[in-house]
């Protein structure tokens, strides 16, 4: 082929996949992510809940393309596009590109709720999940030595906040953690002190699939103890006090916020028509409308022609990659592009030991069948054979011994009561 120069920005599960797609096909071929690896998300409430260590979830971005010598890899922050000029701006310099492939993913929102930003938890990469472990273990210490019994029980209640897949997932991981291997580490405290809230400003959890899986999700969450509190708006939080609309504040020390996300800066700064959540309008072959040669993919994007936002998921990202591989190459063949279409192949949520809810196609599995219908999915799609079988002891080393393995709390974490110990 022309030996067109593409670059492809950002290696998470679109970027990759297009890379890995577009090799061998005599492109010249750039990858670049401000990270040095890629990260499987979906397990990242895991890391936050001391199941797995970080490089269980996240593999060498250079290791992944091995195979694929005509690729190459650049670790840098992309600061800005100019389209018109077809130039890119990182923290490594000026680079110039013919197509690009723009799949830079999406980030934490938190619709400038006061307080909310600065104060809670997110969980969207690593750093977020290894800074929520030290906190969710560092609770527990602190706890341990304050006197005060109303600033113990505002350190020990955690407030998710959130009731999609991962707030449904990180909840029901965390009640297990507290249960399984708090409550025998620390005898010295009295757990009807700790608390897990779930809070949702919808009338259901999981809002992606079907009702009765929503309602399956918020029984078995119940019953593992966390308290599910639906059309539940959340207004602002100090760092102490959470304020909830119609209820009375909440004293907590612990909010974790996984209610929103939106497409990265570099997408919403790109001048650009936007759909919802500043995902970039593109064309239905994925291109931006003006800029016929610049293909957007994954959460970043928003495909007009489908007339409404596809969820912000894997399947999706790594569909759009495929889809926008061949219509670069069909491009440089001087063929008509194919209009994208996505294939759904269901919607998967665990609620923690042998409970899950899975919707595929028309069919709906809860409880163990569901349960074992996640862990073989993420084990399959989980990148690198080491990762997988890592993953794999982990899950059964905790299921077989009611064990969490990684309990250390490691590196800074500021906290809002730290001068009370
Ligand atoms: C906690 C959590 C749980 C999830 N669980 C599931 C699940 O169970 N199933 C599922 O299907 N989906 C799940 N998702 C969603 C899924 O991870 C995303 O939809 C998917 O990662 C989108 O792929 P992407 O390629 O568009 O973006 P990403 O995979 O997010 O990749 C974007 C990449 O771009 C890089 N980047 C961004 N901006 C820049 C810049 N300016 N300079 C350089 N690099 C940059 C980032 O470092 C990142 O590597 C989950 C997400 C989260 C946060």
């Amino acid at each position: 082929m022309s030996g067109a120069r593409i670059v492809i920005v950002g290696a998470g599960f679109g970027g990759l996949q297009a890379a890995r797609k577009l090799s061998g096909r005599g492109f010249e071929l750039l990858l670049i992510d401000r990270h040095n690896y890629h990260l499987f998300q979906p397990l990242l409430y895991q890391v936050a809940t001391a199941g797995l260590e970080p490089e269980h979830v996240a593999k060498s971005v250079r290791a992944l393309l091995r195979e694929h010598d005509d690729v190459r890899f650049l670790m840098a922050e992309v600061e800005g596009i100019n389209l018109a000029a077809r130039r890119i701006f990182t923290t490594s310099g000026e680079l110039e590109f013919d197509y690009l492939v723009l799949a830079a993913g999406a980030e934490n929102q938190t619709f400038s709720l006061p307080g909310i930003e600065a104060h809670s938890l997110p969980l969207k990469d690593l750093d977020d999940a290894v800074v929520l472990r030290n906190r969710l273990l560092g609770a527990f210490e602190r706890a341990s030595r304050t006197p005060d019994p109303v600033q113990r029980r505002a350190g020990l209640h955690f407030i998710i906040i959130g009731g999609g897949a991962t707030g449904v997932e990180m909840a029901g991981a965390l009640t297990e953690l507290i249960e399984h291997v708090m409550r025998r580490d620390f005898p010295e405290l009295d757990f009807d002190e700790v608390g897990v809230s779930l809070l949702e400003a919808r009338d259901r959890l999981l809002p992606g699939m079907d009702p009765d899986l929503s309602e399956a999700a918020r029984v078995a969450l119940e019953d593992k103890g966390v308290r599910v509190r639906l059309e539940a708006r959340v207004l602002s939080y100090d760092g102490k006090t959470l304020d909830v609309e119609g209820i009375d504040p909440i004293r907590t020390n612990n909010v974790i916020w996984t209610a929103g996300v939106r497409a990265s800066r570099l997408v919403r700064e790109l001048g650009v028509e936007h759909g919802p959540a500043g995902r970039a309008m593109v064309r239905q072959t994925l291109q931006l409308a003006v800029h016929p040669e610049v293909f957007v993919i994954g959460d970043a994007a928003y495909p007009e022609h489908i007339g409404k936002s596809l969820p912000m998921m894997a399947p999706v990202a790594i569909q759009m990659a495929d889809h926008a591989a061949v219509n670069i190459v069909r491009l440089e063949r001087g063929q008509t592009l194919l209009p994208f279409k996505f294939s759904d192949p269901g919607r998967l949520a665990t609620i923690g030991r042998n409970a899950a809810v899975a919707q595929i196609g028309r069919l709906k599995f809860t409880g163990f069948g569901a349960w074992l219908i996640w862990l073989v999915v993420h084990l399959l799609r989980l990148i690198g054979f080491r990762n997988k079988l890592m993953v794999f002891l982990s899950w059964a080393w905790e299921y077989i011994f009611y064990d969490r393995a990684v309990r250390i709390i490691h590196g800074e974490t500021p906290h809002p009561e730290q001068s009370s110990g």
